[in-house]
C-alpha cells in the first residue's frame, strides 16, 4: 500500500496547538507504521489557507493521484484537505474516487475505503464548512462587541496621538498637541499641504515618517479623536478620551467640504453648478428641450475663440451615443451674441423696474399682509402674558384659554404663509429690485465675473429658438 500524506498549515493555524507541520507529520507517520503502510511522499503546504485548492503541494498530490502513483491519501484532519465543502467533495469524488484512491482522515477516523466512510463524506464536509462560518461569525461578533463597549477598534494601528493599552487608548500628550495644532491651523485657514510642509520643516516630531497631504487629511477626518469609535458606519461612544472636541471636529468637516468645492471651481471644472460661461446650463432648445452644450473652435488669428451653443440632438452621433437622435431643427448660436442679448435684457430691466411688476403674474399673492397679521397676534400674546404676570385680573384658566386661542391663530397664519410661499417665484419683486440696484452702473459695463453672478441670480432658464430667445426670469412663476 503506497500512501501520500498531505499536510497543510496556515499562518494562523501555526499558533494553535497540534497543528504544526512537525506534529501532523509525527501522527501520520505513526499511523502508517501501525497499519504497515509505506509512505510514498509527504506533500506539505506550509503557510496556505484551506479556502481554495490553489496550493503547490496540493496540485502535486492531485497530479500524482491522476497518474495512479498512490493508493491512499492520508491527512491528519479533514479541514487540512480543504475548508470548503465544494472543494472537499470535488477532491474526494472527482479526483480520489475516480482513480480508486482511498482517502483517510485520522482525526475523524474517516476512511473512504469503507461503506461508512463513503456515506460520511457529505456530512463531514458540511461540518467543515459550518465550522468555518462559525469562526467568521465569532470574529464579527467580537468586533461588534468591542465597538458597543467603546473599546479600541484600530488597536493594531492606533491613530497618531493615541497609545493602545490592551483595552482602549491612552493619550500621548505630546503627539496629541500636534493633532490639536493641525485642527487649529486648518480652521484658521492654513491649507492641508501647508500644514504638512510646516510640520516636516520642524522635523516631523513624534513621527518616523514625513507628514503628507494624505496623513494630515486623514487626521482631520478621524472620528477617534472625538472620543468615539466607528464600526460598520455606526458611531459608538468610546472609552478613550477625546483629543478634539465635537464642535471643532464638526466645524472642520464643514470646512473640508467648502474648500473642496472651491478647489473644483478654481480648476475651471466643467460641472454645471460651476460652469465657466454665464449661460452654460441655462440654455434649453426650444424644439426638443435638450440642454444646449458649448462647442469651442480653434482660436482665430487674433487669438479670440469662436464658441457656440448647440442642441446636442443636432450633433454627430459619435459625440452623444447615449442620446436618441431626433431631427431637431435647432441652429447653432454664437455664445457671445447670446450673452450680449441677455445682458441687454437685464439692462432694460435696470432702467425700467416697472417692467418687473408687469411681467409678474397677477396670481402672485403677497405674504406681507399675513406677516403683519402675525405680528399683531404675537404682540397680543406678549400683552396677555404681561397682564397675567403683573396683575391679578386673570385666573390661570382664562389665561390658558386666551393663550391657546392666540397660539392656534398664530399657527393658522403660519400655515397660510407657508402655502403661499410654495406658489412664490424664486425671487420676490423686492429681491429682484435689490439685485438690480446693487449693480454698480449699467450691467453692460460690468466685468464678466459680475455679469456671470447677476445672470445666474436673475434667470431660471433661457429657451433658445432659431429666431427668438425667451428668458424665464427667477421672479416669474
Ligand atoms: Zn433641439
Amino acid at each position: 500500500m503506497l500512501v501520500g500524506c498531505y499536510l497543510r498549515v496556515s499562518t494562523i493555524d501555526q499558533a494553535e496547538e497540534g497543528y504544526s507541520i512537525e506534529q501532523q507529520k509525527d501522527k501520520l507517520k505513526q499511523y502508517c507504521e501501525v497499519k504497515d503502510w509505506d509512505v510514498y511522499k509527504f506533500y506539505i503546504d506550509a503557510g496556505f489557507s484551506g479556502s481554495n485548492i490553489n496550493r503547490p503541494a496540493m496540485q502535486e498530490l492531485i497530479e500524482d493521484v491522476n497518474n495512479n502513483k498512490i493508493d491512499t491519501v492520508l491527512v491528519y484532519k479533514l479541514d487540512r484537505l480543504s475548508r470548503s465543502q465544494k472543494d472537499t467533495l470535488y477532491l474526494i469524488e472527482d479526483v480520489f474516487n475516480k482513480h480508486k484512491t482511498a482517502f483517510v482522515s485520522l482525526n475523524e477516523n474517516f476512511d473512504t475505503s469503507t461503506a461508512f466512510g463513503k456515506a460520511s463524506i457529505g456530512i463531514l464536509s458540511v461540518f467543515a464548512q459550518l465550522e468555518r462560518e462559525q469562526i467568521k461569525e465569532r470574529m464579527q461578533m467580537g468586533k461588534m462587541g468591542r465597538a458597543k463597549t467603546g473599546k479600541a477598534m484600530n488597536w493594531w494601528n492606533p491613530a497618531f496621538g493615541y497609545i493602545y493599552n490592551g483595552e482602549t487608548y491612552d493619550v500621548d500628550e505630546f503627539k496629541a498637541s500636534i493633532i490639536k495644532r493641525i485642527y487649529k491651523d486648518y480652521l484658521s485657514g492654513v491649507s492641508i499641504n501647508k500644514i504638512a510642509e510646516n510640520l516636516n520643516k520642524e522635523g516631523h516630531l513624534g513621527k518616523d515618517k514625513k507628514w503628507s497631504f494624505r496623513t494630515v487629511r486623514m487626521a482631520l477626518v478621524n472620528l477617534d479623536y472625538t472620543g468615539n469609535v466607528k464600526y460598520h458606519g455606526k458611531i459608538y461612544p468610546g472609552q478613550h478620551p477625546a483629543i478634539i472636541d465635537k464642535e471643532t471636529f464638526n466645524k472642520t468637516q464643514k470646512e473640508l467640504k467648502i474648500r473642496q468645492q472651491e478647489a473644483y471651481s478654481r480648476n475651471n471644472n466643467p460641472r454645471p453648478f460651476q460652469s465657466k460661461y454665464m449661460l452654460s446650463g441655462l440654455l434649453e432648445c426650444k424644439y426638443c428641450t435638450c440642454n444646449m452644450v458649448l462647442v469651442q473652435y480653434r482660436p482665430r488669428k487674433d487669438g479670440t475663440h469662436l464658441s457656440v451653443y448647440k442642441c446636442p440632438s443636432t450633433m454627430r452621433k459619435k459625440m452623444f451615443t447615449q442620446r436618441q437622435l431626433s431631427n431637431c431643427i435647432s441652429e447653432t448660436q454664437e455664445r457671445q451674441m447670446l450673452e450680449e442679448y441677455v445682458i441687454k435684457e437685464i439692462s432694460k430691466l435696470q432702467s425700467n423696474t416697472d417692467r418687473i411688476k408687469s411681467m409678474t403674474s397677477s396670481e402672485t399673492v403677497n405674504t406681507d399682509t399675513y406677516k403683519a397679521e402675525l405680528e399683531k397676534v404675537e404682540k397680543s400674546l406678549k400683552k396677555l402674558v404681561n397682564i397675567y404676570v403683573d396683575t391679578d385680573s386673570l385666573t390661570i384658566d382664562i389665561f390658558n384659554k386666551k393663550k391657546e386661542a392666540l397660539l392656534s391663530q398664530k399657527d393658522a397664519i403660519n400655515k397660510k404663509i407657508q402655502s403661499i410661499k410654495k406658489k412664490q417665484p424664486d425671487l420676490s419683486i423686492k429681491e429682484t429690485e435689490d439685485i438690480l440696484s446693487g449693480i454698480n452702473g449699467n450691467i453692460a459695463k460690468a466685468n464678466y465675473d459680475a455679469k456671470y453672478k447677476i445672470v445666474r441670480k436673475l434667470i431660471k432658464k433661457i429657451i433658445v429658438g432659431n429666431d427668438e430667445t425667451t428668458i424665464k426670469w427667477a421672479f416669474e412663476l
